[in-house]
């Protein structure tokens, strides 16, 4: 099989396994990029993701030596019966978090795909990437023609929207890439700087320490009052998706296969005044979910600050 054919058996194997879309990019370094991070680092972005670094992120190479070219998947987490609130009386969680933990789920498909690309290409080497490795990812989506980075920054796929987890296998092979996108189509939308209600977007850029999902998932340090106050009154419990609610590009967006992705967790439809879970209650309601990462002690904090002495 010459590399165009093998890159094309790539992406057939790896649709069925619940990618929308898949593209493939070089690995060479996001040149363009090193000083846009330079700044936004020493800017302090990073206070609350210790474990980032720019040197790391613009180069593929760090994570995987001799990696060049990259599979990129979106999988989609959309589906029609997750509304976050939607319920009566329900907290808030982002869509993202409905599922299974995609690490647990996509991890091992991407590893299986890789084993059986393994076979037909004795000597591959590759590494599966989920949001587990210091990459660009949704830069690397770019490169690969799956989309452009909206003024949110996240990944839109045009009339598919952005509500999709993005995979990557890198691998040691240098495949012809596919060909990137080269514009955006926020064009002079506004829609989500205007919505955030802690003000952390500006076009093309999110600072993570104004972003509530920082302070619900990624760090137990207390939010800036700003952020606290927009969490509360929002009822935001765990991530937000307000930014990605109001974006006319998720008008119509692709939905996940729920047999591909598991049930909803049960915490999504019960009352909030049930959700002040102890540890035990926690571990179990949370399990295999990518809530898990979210201390107990954590989430109690976060529904108190929603729910404040109204229940309980
Ligand atoms: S996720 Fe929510 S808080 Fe964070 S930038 Fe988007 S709208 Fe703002
Ligand atoms: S809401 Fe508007 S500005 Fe924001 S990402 Fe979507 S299209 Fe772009």
């Amino acid at each position: 099989m010459d590399d165009l054919a093998f890159k094309e058996w790539l992406r057939a194997e790896a649709l069925p396994l619940g990618f929308a879309r898949v593209g493939f990019a070089s690995c060479e370094p996001f040149e363009s990029e090193r000083e846009r991070l330079r700044s936004w680092f020493s800017a302090g972005r990073d206070a609350h993701l210790p474990y980032l670094d720019a040197e790391t992120l613009v180069d593929p190479q760090r994570v995987m030596e001799g990696a060049r070219t990259a599979l990129v998947g979106f999988f989609p987490y959309a589906r029609p019966d997750a509304i976050p609130g939607a319920l009566p009386g329900s907290l808030k969680l982002s869509r993202y978090l409905w599922g299974t933990d995609y690490h647990i789920l996509l991890k091992p498909r991407l590893q299986k795909l890789l084993t059986k690309a393994q076979e037909q290409r004795p000597g591959l080497k590759g590494r599966v990437c989920v949001d587990t490795a210091p990459l660009l990812e949704r830069q690397m989506a770019v490169r690969a023609g799956l989309g452009w980075q909206g003024k949110h920054t996240l990944l839109i796929m045009g009339k598919e929207g952005s509500w999709g987890f993005l995979a990557v296998l890198l691998l040691n092979a240098k495949l012809p890439p596919d060909e990137s996108f080269a514009t955006e189509h926020c064009g002079s939308c506004t829609a989500c700087i205007d919505a955030c209600p802690s003000q952390a977007i500006s076009p093309f850029q999110l600072d993570p320490n104004r972003c509530m999902t920082t302070y619900t998932i990624e760090t137990e340090a207390e939010p800036p009052p700003k952020v606290a106050a927009a969490i509360a009154q929002s009822g935001w419990a765990a991530g937000c998706d307000i930014c990605q609610e109001v974006c006319p590009w998720n008008a119509s967006p692709i939905f996940g296969d729920a047999s591909l992705w598991g049930q909803p967790n049960r915490l999504h439809g019960e009352p909030a005044a049930d959700l002040r879970l102890g540890p035990s209650q926690w571990r179990s309601r949370t399990r295999r979910t990518a809530l898990r990462r979210v201390r107990n002690r954590h989430w109690r904090r976060t529904v108190d600050l929603i729910l404040g002495d109204s229940v309980d």
